[in-house]
């Protein structure tokens, strides 16, 4: 296989293989844009790497090429003495991980070649040495392993209070001596100044940094496949650290945080490389560069323009200026928060450059349900504190901690945490994860916890330079004075930059109220959202259903867009007050007892179905016959046993009776024990009693529509029992309804096209499915251990709650197939949890159900991905 591609071979299509940066420096060299000339080892060569350990065969003779190839481009050889070729070595896998992996610049500088680049860059040693210090910095830290703290703090105490820029040559030659001291005290070796032995080393480096705990952290967090591996792009390097007319910088074609078309960016002047992201210094704005270079600026202008139309979306773009000429290092189409994900699409769609199908696959369910997260009240009365950027919306409150391991651990105790910090770094990222929002005091809307929190969807205030925070002793100081110490309550607005002392209220989204029909249509987030959403109703395929069980559930439903009610559960109805009837009904000695119960129980029910007919009046509602396990209705067996011990000869008979009953039903797993259609089998009445109450709600409401499910059916001749009763009540109150089962048992999966003949339809439960066909708890395993099978990768996500396609989705496919080959018209829904998560939405399209059923809030989420997914 080929392993090296020259910039001017790849393409922006070429991700797989080159890795995002890779491909689309390849594309912009195509464009002839001013991308220094370079060329990407594949992600083949990665993944190759990462099994032997070893170069695969051919590697190294394909670099040494491509090199050549660059020299013979460039007139200068990697490291020459007097003229040296410099390269940066840099990862990029095909998602972006910002910040997860390594990158080396300057490689090929040693002793010598230091002298070499003075000259080039006209006697400038500063420059030089400067460099020098910075590769031997990032080499010794990336790729050696050696901790950075220690040539963090040779430059401070070097440094000595004065500002970087104010640095000399001599300075930074004697870091170099420093750096070396430390590489050699670190390692035992010395720095290795051979260039080609450098480069060779940096890749590896960047090779092996895929399986760095960080990044795979990173992109489990972000659902990213762990065996895709990285390229590695070898750049010939520019320089923005050669005098105060270069420097380096990162631009957005459109406001990430809005979408608002503009100029929007940092630029660090005198600066090279990671200086910008790393919010290291505070930057300039690209108005700013206006000033100082307008010819730069114009053409950094017209540049983003040009990739703005090529790619039809946001870009993102990474440039360095080397003595008064504009140098491209990385362009991607931008991470950007939810909100401007809507109106960026729908402002594309209102220039001409995409139309409405292409917008809605531009937007996702997550970025939906992140619109419909509270936020903070206008006029809230809290006392601001501080006012940062805001890098990421939402409203975020918790108790401020200030490292990464505080915040996992109060998080770990269910705690609300804010992760306050100068700055984050890569190290960070666990505690970001675990934090409620991430607060910084320096660094712009490109630093780290800008970039890596809008690309988690947590709320982000960044730079809020009044702050001074203070790591050490666990504590922030205000102005006025006011201190904020670990523990205490924070407040944050990602969507305005304050900062708030205590706990703020917050109010609904202004998306939500859109859907509960009192938004403000003027808004133009809510506009953006109600085009998108009208178009994708008018391109899905898949009805969306609610899973409902009381009237205010089932009314907001409507609203939100729900199209019927795919799962009443009954069991929730005989919980609180009547409780009592139910345990009455299932201790019930005589027949009489247990009418007596029913009859109790009948008008209440009624009552609960006539509302929740009268809310959907017009669309279909699925009424599951009671579904629980036995123990949730009846008093705690060991508790019981107890008081009736304690009270001994003074225990009350009707204690006694109750003891005995409880004990006789007890079970060992009442997961897989008397619950659903079994329960309905074995109490003579129950089912009946529920079903009159469904005909008789149904007869009183004009436009009603009943469908009646039973639960945890495994065979045919289960459903037949009740099917039958259930017509006969139906036919005697003259009321229609659809009889159909719940798919939740393996066993009824692989006999479907047996249950189908009793059954009109099917809804799968892929939440006891899961269950079932796992043999995992689902009350009990995910805490139990998941986090080790996630840790593992066994699975990427939870099972029950993304649909597992392999195993559970197998068993749903073939039911869905062998269901319709005895029925054609067998309707084929799904309730579980599954049915509101945007991959098992796709899934369900895939497989040619006829609706999902979910959770209120997650409709809209669900009608959108249900477009995404035919389109
Ligand atoms: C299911 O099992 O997926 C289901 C919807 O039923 P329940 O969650 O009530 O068991
Ligand atoms: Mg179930």
């Amino acid at each position: 296989p080929k392993y090296v591609y020259d910039f001017t071979e790849g393409n922006k299509d070429l991700k797989d293989l080159l890795g995002g940066k890779g491909a689309n420096l390849a594309e912009m060299t195509n464009l002839g844009l001013p991308v220094p000339p370079g060329f990407t080892i594949t992600t083949d060569a990665c993944r190759s790497f990462l099994a032997d350990a070893a170069f695969p065969d051919g590697l190294e003779e394909e670099i040494s090429e491509h090199l050549a190839a660059l020299e013979a481009r460039m007139g200068r050889r990697l490291g020459q003495a007097d003229d040296p070729l410099l390269v940066s070595v840099r990862s990029g896998a095909a998602f972006s991980m910002p910040g997860m992996m390594e990158t080396v610049l300057n490689i090929g500088l040693n002793d010598d070649s230091v002298r070499g680049l003075a000259k080039q860059a006209g006697g400038n040693e500063r420059f030089a040495w400067d460099s020098y210090r910075r590769l031997i910095q990032m080499f010794g830290k990336t790729v050696q392993g050696i901790d950075g703290e220690l040539f963090d703090d040779a430059l401070e105490e070097l440094k000595d209070g004065r500002a970087d820029l104010d640095l000399q040559a001599a300075d930074f030659q004697r870091l170099v001596a420093t750096y070396k001291d430390i590489v050699r005290a670190q390692t035992g070796e010395d720095f290795p100044a051979d260039p080609h032995r450098q480069m060779n080393m940096a890749v590896r480096a960047v090779f092996e940094s895929w399986n760095a705990p960080r990044a795979v952290l990173y992109r489990r967090q972000e659902r990213i496949p762990a065996d895709l591996g990285t390229a590695v792009n070898v750049c010939s390097m520019v320089f923005g650290n050669c005098g105060m007319d270069s420097g380096t910088g990162v631009a957005f074609t459109r406001d990430p945080g809005t979408g608002h078309q503009g100029v929007y960016g940092d630029y660090l002047q005198n600066a090279q490389g990671e200086d910008v992201v790393a919010g290291i210094r505070n930057t300039m704005s690209l108005q700013e560069l206006e000033g100082i270079d307008k010819p730069v600026y114009d053409e950094l202008l017209r540049i983003m323009d040009t990739l703005e139309n090529h790619y039809r979306d946001l870009c993102d773009i990474e440039f360095t200026v080397e003595r008064g000429k504009l140098w491209m290092l990385q362009t991607r189409v931008g991470k950007r928060t939810a909100g401007a994900a809507f109106r960026i699409a729908v402002q594309l769609v209102d220039q001409g450059v995409i139309d409405l199908d292409e917008a809605v696959t531009r937007v996702s369910g997550d970025q939906l349900a992140q619109l419909m997260f509270p936020r903070f009240a206008k006029d809230t009365g809290g006392t601001v504190i501080a006012k940062g950027m805001n890098a990421s919306p939402g409203a975020a409150v918790g108790k401020a901690v200030f490292c990464t391991e505080r915040a996992v651990e109060l998080a770990g105790r269910g705690e609300a945490v804010i992760l306050v910090r100068r700055e984050t770094n890569p190290d960070d990222l666990a505690g970001m994860i675990a934090a409620q929002g991430v607060l910084t005091s320096r660094g712009g809307k490109t630093s780290h916890a800008a970039v890596v929190a809008r690309g988690m969807g947590k709320t982000c205030v960044c730079g809020a330079e009044e702050l001074e925070v203070s790591t050490r002793e666990r504590r922030f100081t205000a102005p006025g004075g006011v201190v904020v110490s670990e523990g205490d309550v924070i407040s944050i607005d990602g969507s305005s930059g304050l900062v708030y002392l205590g706990e703020v209220p917050v109010v609904p989204s202004p998306v939500v109220e859109y859907f509960e029909g009192t938004g403000d249509l003027d808004d133009e987030l809510v506009r953006a959202v109600d085009r998108i959403m009208s178009h994708a109703d008018a391109r899905r395929r898949l009805q969306v259903r609610a899973n409902a069980d009381n009237a205010e559930d089932a009314a907001r439903a409507r609203r939100f867009g729900a199209q019927g009610i795919g799962l009443c559960r009954t069991e929730h109805m005989f919980l609180g007050e009547r409780r009592q009837l139910v345990e009455d009904l299932v201790l019930a000695s005589s027949d009489e007892e247990r009418e007596r119960a029913l009859a109790a129980l009948e008008p209440l029910q009624r009552a609960d179905f006539t509302e929740i007919f009268q809310a959907m009046a017009g669309l279909p509602v699925t009424i599951r016959l009671i579904d629980p396990p036995l123990h949730e209705f009846l008093p705690d067996y060991t508790e019981l046993a107890v008081k009736v011990a304690l009270a001994g000869d003074a225990a009350e008979e009707k204690d006694r009776r109750l003891l005995a009953a409880v004990k006789r039903l007890h079970e060992q797993n009442p997961m897989l024990g008397l619950r659903g259609v079994r329960l309905g089998l074995v109490i003579p009445g129950l089912f009946a009693m529920q079903v009159r109450a469904i005909a008789d709600a149904a007869a009183a409401v004009p436009g009603a529509r009943a469908e009646i499910m039973i639960p945890l059916v495994g065979a045919v001749q289960e459903l037949e029992h009740v099917r039958d009763e259930a017509r006969r009540i139906l036919a005697e109150a003259g009321v229609e309804a659809l009889v159909g089962t719940m798919i939740e048992v393996p066993r009824a999966a692989l006999t479907a096209g047996q249950i189908a003949e009793a059954a009109e339809f099917f809804s799968f439960g892929t939440n006891d499915l899961t269950q079932m066909t796992w043999g995992f708890s689902r009350d009990d395993v995910e805490a139990a251990f998941f986090s080790k099978y996630l840790e593992l990768g066994v699975f990427g996500v939870s099972p029950f709650e993304t649909l597992d396609r392999d195993g559970v989705g197998r068993l749903v496919a073939l039911a869905a197939e062998e269901g319709r080959r005895t029925r054609p018209d067998l309707k084929l829904g799904i309730c579980g949890e599954h049915g509101g998560d945007p991959a098992s939405v796709h899934f369900c399209h895939q497989v040619g159900l006829d609706y999902v059923s979910c959770s209120p809030f997650r409709i809209p989420v669900a009608r959108l991905e249900a477009a995404r997914a035919a389109l």
